[in-house]
């Protein structure tokens, strides 16, 4: 019998803390978690989850719309958000139920309530208690940034979104990557005028340039206002209770109802009596961990977007699940961060697996390009001129796919099981020898030219 309380003792319920909480106690390991908020962590409770339910709920405006050319006629329909919110809401608290009954049923114990570490063995919960575990995880997450300006504390993050007491008329979305488009689309189709500041002249930085020039075009015809170069200066609470956001970029300042930072997270690694016990940051205050999650103290571990690796559920789950292999299961092993899929859940989605274009032709000597431009068989028949577009980039050496990125209906669904080609190497070949799949817009990927 150790002389720990624990095994292991887990800081933050979300979706790496859950699973190695899970596979560490299947593993055989006495296992504690700490959960200040609601365990489930970010993606369950708000994030991807309600987010893509808010998605979902929104898109039915656009769908009612072109109802009619498929001799649908829908009258008197209406929206209320707060069915939408509180439908949302009350999935998440199902959701969560769920987690505590994983947590539950693998015998791990949940203190619901904050803890820090205070020494290489040692958390203190806000109660006072000590507890003991022969080792510590940290799987905090990561949490909105709001920039230090005049009036910030006037906006909202997305975890105030789910929340609001009625739908914006008017909406800035003070950013410009994945929260700042979903969101956008999100309002947008609910009715709202929407405006996008972002500080550089780009949205989605990091993802395939003609992609993402197609979805700033898309969003612009659907309404959708993007204001560039355009870092915010101070906001402004004015009588009537609306908001008048100013920009640097000499350009009028613009009244709305809500302003949303989504300008990035930060990992939570703050408070956490980390430094105390000499665990090594990064210098924007992630976790320093190993390929095996191990941070330079022996018996403290990382997982997630506390490490700020990459900020995405399904790397923390996998990290979690590693980790616990490696500690309790006799069964050292790291995970591969090549060929991660990614999507953004903006209207129309895009999502993209390996090298963006850029990428390619920095890396390789030489490379070729295939694309598909293409307009759905539903959005002609819906008189939506909104095309799609996919692109396959290769090494020209080889014929190996090393890129793949889209944009159009359904393109996340589409792209996850081309992911699984891409990471297995396959070649532009053994794309065209797959037999279409017709009619389908996933057909494109084996007819490109
Ligand atoms: P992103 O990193 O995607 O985008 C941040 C945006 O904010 C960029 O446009 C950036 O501008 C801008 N920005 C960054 N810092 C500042 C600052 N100090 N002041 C003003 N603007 C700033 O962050 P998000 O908040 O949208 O999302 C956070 C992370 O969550 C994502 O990176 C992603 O990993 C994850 N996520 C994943 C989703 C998915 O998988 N579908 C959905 C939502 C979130 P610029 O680029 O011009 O410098």
């Amino acid at each position: 019998m150790s002389d720990f309380d624990f095994d292991l003792f887990v800081i933050g319920a979300g979706s790496g803390g859950v699973r190695a909480s899970r596979v560490a106690a299947s593993h055989g390991a006495r296992v504690a978690v700490a959960e200040e908020y609601r365990v489930g962590g970010t993606c369950v409770i708000r994030g991807c989850v309600p987010k893509k339910m808010l998605v979902y709920g929104s898109h039915f405006a656009e769908d009612l719309h072109d109802a009619a050319n498929f001799g649908w006629s829908v009258e008197g329909a209406r929206f209320d958000w707060k069915v939408l919110r509180d439908r949302v809401l009350a999935d998440v608290d199902r959701l969560n139920g769920l987690y505590q009954n994983t947590l539950d049923s693998n015998k791990v114990t949940t203190f619901h309530e904050r803890a820090i570490v205070t020494g290489p063995n040692e958390v203190t919960l806000a109660s006072g208690e000590k507890v003991t575990a022969r080792i510590i995880l940290i799987a905090t997450g990561a949490w909105p940034v709001v920039p230090d300006i005049p009036g910030a504390e006037h906006g909202i993050t997305s975890n105030e979104a789910f929340h609001l007491d009625a739908l914006p008329k008017r909406v800035v979305i003070a950013g410009g990557g994945y929260i700042a488009n979903e969101f956008a689309g999100i309002f947008n189709e609910l009715g709202s005028d929407v405006t996008i500041a972002n500080r550089s002249d780009q949205i989605l930085r990091g993802y395939d340039e003609q992609i993402r020039d197609k979805l700033m075009k898309i969003s612009t015809e659907k309404g959708i206002v993007f204001r560039l170069n355009a870092p915010f200066e101070k906001m402004e609470k004015q009588a009537d209770g609306s908001l008048l956001a100013h920009f640097r970029d000499g350009n009028l300042p613009i009244e709305c109802d809500v302003v949303m930072f989504a300008t990035g997270r930060k990992p939570m690694s703050f408070d956490l009596g980390l430094e105390a016990v000499g665990v090594e940051m990064t210098g924007n205050g992630a976790i320093r961990v190993d390929a095996y999650n191990r941070t330079n103290i022996e018996s403290i571990y990382a997982v997630g977007d506390v490490t700020d690796r990459v900020q995405l559920t399904p790397v923390a789950i996998r990290e979690g699940h590693a980790f616990a292999d490696t500690v309790f299961g006799n069964t050292p092993r790291t995970i591969s961060y090549d060929c991660i899929p990614s999507a953004v859940f903006s209207n129309p989605p895009m999502a993209g697996v390996g090298l963006t274009e850029r990428e390619a032709r920095e890396q390789l000597p030489d490379i070729s390009i295939y694309t598909s431009d293409f307009r759905p068989m539903r959005n002609v028949l819906a008189g939506r001129n909104e095309r799609g577009f996919y692109k396959m980039i290769c090494d020209a050496a080889n014929d190996r796919v090393v890129g793949l990125h889209m944009i159009g209906p359904d393109s996340p669904e589409i792209l996850q099981a081309a992911a699984v080609a891409v990471k297995a190497g396959l070649t532009k070949q053994d794309f065209d020898d797959t037999v279409a799949l017709h009619p389908s817009m996933a057909e494109e990927l084996v007819l490109l030219k």
